[in-house]
């Protein structure tokens, strides 16, 4: 059974490339004609582990070919799944897996409302990987993949296919908490990182502002229904400013680099969820505005 994978930028080459390093048939989908000339014109895509770089051959298409998919892995960002998504649903055999490698809570329900035939796994991944040139990832950070669904489904089982390709995952019948629980520390972390201009560990000098957020995040949380989420969390959100102190998070990389955010998905669900729920969360609400401000005076989208 083939691996599709729609969006050959880092997360979707890091699983690509070691996909077809197992020797497991594998085919990119790019998003037209001219970026797959431009793929074609290479060698194939490129992988950069722990120094050493090996190019894998995979073929690629377009969204418009018309071989029928029955695996596919959605490795665009948030923001751009579900029109991806769209455009490759009439190709999406009866009973096709999608996995959704989309970070923060929201894209997710959409693709799933969308392509009510196929069954959507929810993936939450502290994999970490980057771009180095056209076709080429480097794979950043050793990290793990929680997989599952929303209908709390059996394990699949091509699990077998990612063990075989060294990609380090586990079937969870809470895929939802694991997902919250990811969404809630970015919200505690990434936003002040941006504001402030600073790596995490400096925001050890606002321990007021992240603790009052951690407080508002459990209430939204145990709203939700996800007390497991909640659980400890301002402790965590402390371990992991401390332990990724010299790091710049993701969101302020890409506001550095004027790159479009994934806000709506992180920030944005939580608030929208609280509003929904009628949890007051101020201070949330107010780092939302803050963040805004801050993208739209950098000419960045906020949604
Ligand atoms: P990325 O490098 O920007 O890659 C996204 C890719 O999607 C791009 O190659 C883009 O194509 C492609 N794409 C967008 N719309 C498309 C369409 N309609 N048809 C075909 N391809 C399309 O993003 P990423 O860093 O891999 O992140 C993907 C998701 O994983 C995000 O939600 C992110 O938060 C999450 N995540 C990433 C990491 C990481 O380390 N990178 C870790 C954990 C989670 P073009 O190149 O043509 O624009």
């Amino acid at each position: 059974m083939c691996w599709h994978v729609l969006g050959a930028g880092s997360l979707g080459s890091l699983w690509a490339t070691r996909l077809a390093r197992a020797g497991l048939p594998v085919r990119l989908i790019l998003r037209d004609d001219a970026r797959l000339a431009a793929y074609n014109t290479q060698a194939g895509l490129a992988l950069d582990e722990k120094g050493q770089r090996q190019t894998f051959a995979i073929l690629a298409q377009t969204v418009s070919a018309d071989e029928p998919i029955q695996r596919l892995l959605v490795a665009c960002k948030a923001y751009d799944a579900e029109r991806a998504v769209a455009a490759i649903a009439p190709r999406l055999s009866d009973k096709a897996d999608v996995l959704l490698l989309q970070n923060g809570l929201g894209s997710q329900d959409a693709v799933a409302a969308m392509i009510p035939h196929a069954r959507c796994i929810f993936v939450s991944s502290t994999e970490g990987a980057y771009r180095d040139a056209h076709w080429s990832v480097v794979f950043a950070g050793q990290g793990f993949n929680w997989l599952g669904d929303t209908r709390r489904g059996a394990a699949p089982a091509w699990l077998s296919e990612l063990e075989r390709a060294g990609i380090p995952h586990q079937w969870t019948p809470d895929i939802l908490e694991r997902l919250w629980r990811k969404l809630a520390l970015n919200c505690a972390i990434n936003p002040l990182t941006v504001l402030h201009q600073c790596p995490n560990g400096e925001l050890q000098a606002h321990a007021q502002e992240v603790t009052a957020l951690c407080v508002e995040l459990g209430h939204v949380l145990q709203r939700c229904g996800q007390p497991g989420a909640a659980e400890g969390l301002l402790d965590q959100v402390q371990q992991v400013i401390a332990a990724t102190a010299a790091n710049y998070s993701s969101m302020y990389q890409d506001v550095a680099q004027g790159r479009r955010t994934e806000i709506r998905y992180l920030l944005g669900h939580v608030c929208a969820a609280a509003a929904a729920l009628d949890c007051p969360t101020p201070k949330l609400n107010q780092l939302r505005l803050r963040l805004i401000e801050h993208l739209s005076a950098r000419g960045l989208p906020s949604d």
